[in-house]
This record gives structure tokens, C-alpha cells and sequence, in this order.
């Protein structure tokens, strides 16, 4: 099983996002290059980076079990303040770079938000944007994550992820990351899993996805909220969960938790422990705080 969470890139950068990942006893990760919020980024430290790649290889896991999310703000889909989209487009480019410094082969990106926009010219937008970024020599795939639809988001359901894809001219570059919440949230049963794969392999293909966001939700299937929960804590329950993490078709495919932390506490030491054991922790919030 590959299985990890999200890391704090905090003050070692990358040597420590593999810190934690090796406390959490996991073999993946997922990090952010700075605050998701915000645009501000410091260089890429090359003697950390050589360390951080280094305890990787020590432990046997590959580049590949590492992956980098873009920060919310760049939104592609919206062109009404063409300052902004071109913000948008740069800031893509240079975290691509910076992945590549980081040797990162993935970054996950949430598609955009219509705001004003028609969805279709939104969708168009989307691809426009992408097709700025990407070209022939990108080194980076970048990851459409599978979005909740709160407010006005791109990418709820497979026919738009198919419809970013299409329009996009080197269609090599470029995979999906499944977040089980968001999955939940935007109206799929996540207890008949197989049944969404079956359609997403029909429409787009199986070996697009190369990363799995595993997440419980606060709320009921549809609810178009994108609230996560702790494993097993949530509407879509442990069974369920442990469905997609064992899943033979995803077996390759990393599974990242992005589960909540519980008073200021990483809990994912002990949420990957339940998954490997196949055993629901009803005492996560006493382990986690003791
Ligand atoms: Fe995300
Ligand atoms: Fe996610
Ligand atoms: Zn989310």
C-alpha cells in the first residue's frame, strides 16, 4: 500500500515534509511549497532538498510517492481580471519549476471557480490556462483534483474533467487526483466505488489517476459542502474508506489523507495504522492526544 498524508513544509522544506512522513510510518507524501493560501514562496534550498532525497532512497520509497499540491488561489477558469489570470498562469509555471527542483513528478490542482463566468467559458478558460503552462518539455504532471461544487467550482463530475482534458494540447502531461470527500460531496456513493471507476475508465481512462485523496466528509453525499472528517468519523464511513484504499485497480496509485488534525495534532500516525490493520480506531481522538 502506498499511503501517506499531507506535511508541513514548514522551516526543513522537503527534508522535513520526509521527517514526518517516516513518523507517520508512511512511504508518501503531500506538501505544499508555502502557504496554500497565499503566493509567497522562498527558494529551493538544494543542499535540503539532496538530504531529503537521500532519507527517501535510505527508506525505499520512490520520487513518485511524493506529490505537491498548488496553492487555492490560482484559479484558471476565471478571465474577467486578466491581471489575475495571467498571475494565475505565472505562478503555475514557477511552481512547476519548483517541483522540478524538488525532483516532484505531481502536482495536484483544483481546476478553478467559475465566479462570474459561464461554466462553459470557465471550462474553456480552464484549458487555455493549462495550455499556457504545459508544453512538450514539462516534467511535471499536473493533477486535476475531482472538486466538491461548493460555490462555483470547476471539475464536479467526469464529464467536466473529461471536457478540461480534451481541450488540452499535450494531454500526456496532465492525470486526476480522486478525493473521496470531494467524490461524496459532489453526489457520488462512495459505497459503490467500483461503479465510478467503471464510468471513469469508460470516459477517461483508469491510468489517468495517479493520486487518491482518502478523506471521510462531514457531510451527506451531494451536499456540495468539501468538509473533510477524521477516517472512519464521517458519512462515508470506514468500510467504505478501506474499499478505496484497498482497491486492486489504485494499488500503484498513492493514497494521501488530508483528514483534519484534532487540537493542533497531526492524527495521521494513527489513521494509517487503522487502514494497515483494517481496523476502525474508535479511540483516535485519546491516541492522538496522548
Ligand atoms: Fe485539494
Ligand atoms: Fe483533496
Ligand atoms: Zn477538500
Amino acid at each position: 500500500m502506498i499511503i501517506g498524508s499531507h506535511v508541513n513544509y514548514g522551516s526543513e522544506s522537503l527534508l522535513g515534509c520526509v521527517k514526518q512522513t517516516l513518523s507517520y510510518n508512511a512511504n508518501a507524501f503531500m506538501f505544499y511549497t508555502g502557504a496554500p493560501q497565499n503566493s509567497i514562496r522562498k527558494k529551493i534550498d538544494e543542499e535540503n532538498t539532496k538530504k531529503a532525497q537521500e532519507l527517501l532512497k535510505e527508506n525505499n520509497i520512490p520520487m513518485t510517492n511524493v506529490i505537491c499540491h498548488a496553492p487555492y488561489i490560482i484559479n484558471l477558469a476565471n478571465k474577467a481580471k486578466p491581471e489575475a489570470w495571467d498571475f494565475a498562469v505565472n505562478f503555475l509555471k514557477e511552481e512547476l519549476h519548483r517541483c522540478e527542483l524538488l525532483g516532484v513528478s505531481y502536482i495536484v490542482l483544483h481546476p478553478g471557480s467559475c465566479v462570474k463566468e459561464e461554466r462553459e467559458t470557465a471550462l474553456k478558460n480552464i484549458c487555455d490556462g493549462l495550455n499556457e503552462v504545459v508544453d512538450n518539455d514539462t516534467k511535471v504532471m499536473i493533477l486535476l483534483e475531482t472538486m466538491a461544487g461548493k460555490g462555483t467550482e470547476c471539475g464536479i463530475n467526469i464529464s467536466e474533467l473529461k471536457q478540461i482534458l480534451n481541450g488540452v494540447i499535450f494531454k500526456n502531461k496532465l492525470g486526476v487526483c480522486l478525493d473521496t470527500c470531494h467524490l461524496n460531496d459532489s453526489g457520488i456513493d462512495i459505497s459503490s466505488f467500483d461503479n465510478y471507476l467503471d464510468e471513469f475508465d469508460r470516459e477517461i481512462g483508469l491510468d489517468k489517476v495517479k493520486c487518491v485523496h482518502l478523506n471521510d466528509s462531514l457531510n451527506p453525499i451531494g451536499s456540495h459542502k468539501d468538509r473533510h472528517a477524521n477516517i472512519g468519523y464521517g458519512t462515508i464511513g470506514f468500510e467504505s474508506l478501506i474499499n478505496v484504499a484497498y482497491n486492486p485497480r489504485l494499488k500503484d496509485v498513492p493514497k494521501i489523507l488530508e483528514t483534519p488534525y484534532i487540537e493542533d495534532h497531526a492524527p495521521y500516525y494513527y489513521e494509517i495504522k487503522s487502514i494497515l490493520e483494517k481496523k476502525f480506531n474508535d479511540h483516535l481522538k485519546e491516541d492522538v492526544l496522548k
